[in-house]
């Protein structure tokens, strides 16, 4: 059944679930058939093995493509590879604004089916949860963004904006295949003004949402090498050049040194939002990360150094040796040791001029201090908390979650680089998750994965309000 005319903004977020006038004549059983179908999309695509590697998409692809089109919902589809297509729909709004792009990935990382207590294609219900991989990294957005893009047709909302879902392939480390060539080849198709896609979650704790964080920016992966160079030798005679020492030297100053403090919107308002909402003891530390006092800002640094590093990592371009590399045999002294960094810079740091400070740190002409080349996502500009679309999302979390939105720098990296690098606002948003989840064990990538049904359902909700919000026609 379908409205019989077209309802504005307000309309349709007090009706939300309206589908009718049985759906307004009974709102509970209205919600009960949305969850319904929620939850059959949801099962469906949890139970298609779309691992990566070997990255095999296209069942979920299909699926998500069949549905859409069974609703008269046009789709396109673009693959490098048959099997790891990239699906593309899209609602036509008016004009007035420009597109909304909806972004989820339907690939997921591999499993260990000896470790689950599910099978992780069952999208088993057992209690409140369904367990099964994918169910919070990145089915469950997947899920939001088909149901959102359903209702908006049958609801027949008016749109100021086209709204796009993409479907991507290639998320977990094949980019080439997903986010790299759209952006590459076909722009057009998904070119837009703003994008929702993973990366933030809302926390539950003690069954209540506290906060609902929406990232809103990331660091940026450049790795790099410091290559000791020396004489090589044998190892009864010692020398001063060994490239092992050298090395070693060269670590110490780069890990002992912090690169500096800097805070953006993003992460001023992360820190001043979550003390207002913390315990006195961790929010005072929050608070003095923003204060005018250089000391108080290094103590509060030194203090989340020690005792929440994720939060530390947000205030500065970090460092992190991860592989060492040098020598072959107990009596050969080698001319050659190389360190590797992971160094994820913070966004608006200049590449360069950090890699000629660690140059200077070391101060050891025979080191080499070079990227490697490992940089899989570009860097782009962070999303500003006072556009169109951080209201909506915001409003839409004070509707569904009554708890405040607090903006968030992701110290890994996500698709949206790719669209941040050419200037699309991307906003990360996710279902509400138990605090104790994650460290339990049953967060993304665990061997237990899970989401809380009925935050699936709100997260459903919480996505369409928002979708409607931003790009549907004002009454
Ligand atoms: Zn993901």
């Amino acid at each position: 059944m379908k409205l019989e005319r077209s309802v504005g903004v307000a309309g349709f977020l007090s009706v939300w679930v309206a589908q009718g006038a049985a759906a307004q004549a009974d709102p509970a059983a209205a919600r009960a058939a949305i969850d319904a179908e929620t939850l059959r999309h949801f099962q469906a695509l949890v139970r298609m093995d779309t691992t990566s590697p070997p990255g095999n998409e296209k069942p979920a692809a299909d699926y998500v493509a069949q549905v859409l089109a069974g609703e008269g919902i046009p789709v396109q589809t673009f693959a490098v590879e048959a099997h790891r297509p990239n699906v593309v729909a899209r609602l036509t709004g008016n004009g007035t604004k420009r597109p909304l792009l909806l972004m989820a990935h339907t690939d997921t990382v591999n499993v260990d089916p000896a470790k689950w207590q599910h099978p992780p294609f069952s999208a088993a219900r057992d209690g409140e949860h369904i367990y099964g991989r994918g169910t919070v990294d990145d089915k469950d957005s997947v899920a939001a963004a088909l149901m959102t893009m359903l209702m908006l047709k049958r609801n027949l909302v008016p749109l100021d904006r086209d709204v796009i879902f993409i479907a991507e392939a290639g998320e977990e480390g094949n980019t080439e295949v997903g986010i790299a060539f759209m952006v590459e080849q076909h722009y057009d198709a998904i070119d837009a003004e703003y994008c929702l896609a993973e990366g933030g979650n809302a926390t539950r704790v003690a069954g209540e949402v506290r906060y609902s964080g929406v990232q809103t920016a990331e660091k940026v992966i450049k790795g790099i090498d410091l290559i000791a160079h020396g004489v090589a030798g044998h190892g009864s005679v010692p020398l001063e050049s060994n490239p092992i020492a050298r090395l070693a030297r060269a670590i110490n100053a780069v890990t002992q040194w912090q690169p500096p403090v800097v805070l953006t919107e993003t992460t001023r308002a992360y820190f001043g939002r979550l003390s207002e909402i913390s315990e006195p003891a961790v929010a005072r530390r929050y608070r003095d990360v923003l204060s005018a006092d250089p000391a108080v800002v290094a103590a509060a640094d030194a203090w989340l150094r020690t005792n929440d590093p994720t939060k530390a990592s947000m205030l500065r371009t970090s460092i992190s040796p991860n592989i060492v590399q040098g020598g072959y045999r107990n009596n050969v002294i080698p001319s050659e040791a190389r360190a590797t960094l992971d160094v994820r810079m913070r966004p608006g740091e200049d590449a360069d001029a950090f890699r000629a400070q660690l140059e200077r740190l070391i101060g050891d002409p025979e080191v080499d201090v070079v990227f490697n080349g490992y940089s899989p996502r570009p860097s782009g500009v962070p999303a500003t908390l006072d556009s169109a679309a951080f209201v909506a999302i915001e409003r839409a979390i004070a509707t569904h979650y009554a708890a405040p939105v607090i903006p968030m720098m992701g110290t890994g990296a996500t698709d949206m680089a790719f669209l941040r690098a050419k200037g699309m606002q991307c906003y990360g948003v996710g279902p509400a998750v138990d605090e104790e989840d994650g460290p339990l064990g049953f967060g993304a990538h665990s061997d237990q994965e899970r989401i809380r049904e009925d935050e699936l359902y709100r997260f459903v909700r919480f996505h369409y309000d928002a979708v409607v919000r931003l790009a549907g026609t004002a009454p």
